[in-house]
């Protein structure tokens, strides 16, 4: 519709997950009618969290070197896994101050329709993981379809290696993502948690 540089940004920002075209037009006239200078910055930062954030060489969380803040925290418990599909969901986990242990993001969850099989999720490292020496692992993944797809799958994954599996109990609503319960119910669920 526009041409050269603006129909190119229109494009660009309609590719965002959860960007329309007439969001992607509305950003992109928001950011030509913006300073310069502020530009430039958001620029920098698209720039920047590419070429300085990584993923976690054991959790693969969010991480600034070879391993997140977390796995790096000699505090941390060891024997327990807290397994989660994003890095936005460690965050949530993270709020409620509930807990202590070590975590492990997939990277999604499975779906048949979307093509998501557990090799392209980080599911082989989660079971390696579990192998040497944990003693629990929580199921904190969301109550979605494909969240619960995916915790009946690493159930049956972990059930033999005798390691005890447990999942968020009851306040979590069906359809729920986890980055959207505020703290109270989110650590209720984790303390209330239920053995498999
Ligand atoms: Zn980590």
């Amino acid at each position: 519709v526009y041409e050269g540089a603006l129909q190119d940004l229109i494009d660009e920002l309609g590719r965002l997950p959860g960007v329309g075209p007439k969001s992607a037009q509305r950003i992109a006239f928001h950011l030509l009618a913006t300073d310069q200078v502020d530009v430039k910055r958001l620029a920098a930062a698209l720039v920047r969290v590419k070429d300085e954030v990584r993923f976690c060489a054991t959790c693969f969380n969010v991480a600034e070197g070879e391993q997140c803040q977390i796995c790096r925290n000699p505090r941390r418990s060891e024997e327990v896994l807290c397994v989660v599909e994003e890095p936005k969901d460690v965050v949530a986990v993270e709020r409620t101050g509930e807990f202590r242990g070590r975590y492990h993001v997939l990277g999604g969850a499975l779906s048949a329709l979307d093509g998501v099989t557990p090799e392209r999720l980080n599911v082989a490292s989660l079971l390696k993981r579990a192998r040497d020496g944990v003693d629990e692992v929580i199921l904190a993944v969301n109550a979605t379809v494909e969240g619960q797809t995916t915790a009946h799958y690493l159930m049956d994954a972990l059930a033999p290696m005798g390691v005890k599996v447990t999942r968020l109990a009851h306040g979590v609503p069906v359809g729920g993502e986890l980055d959207y319960l505020d703290e109270g119910t989110l650590s209720a669920a984790f303390k209330a948690r239920r053995s498999l």
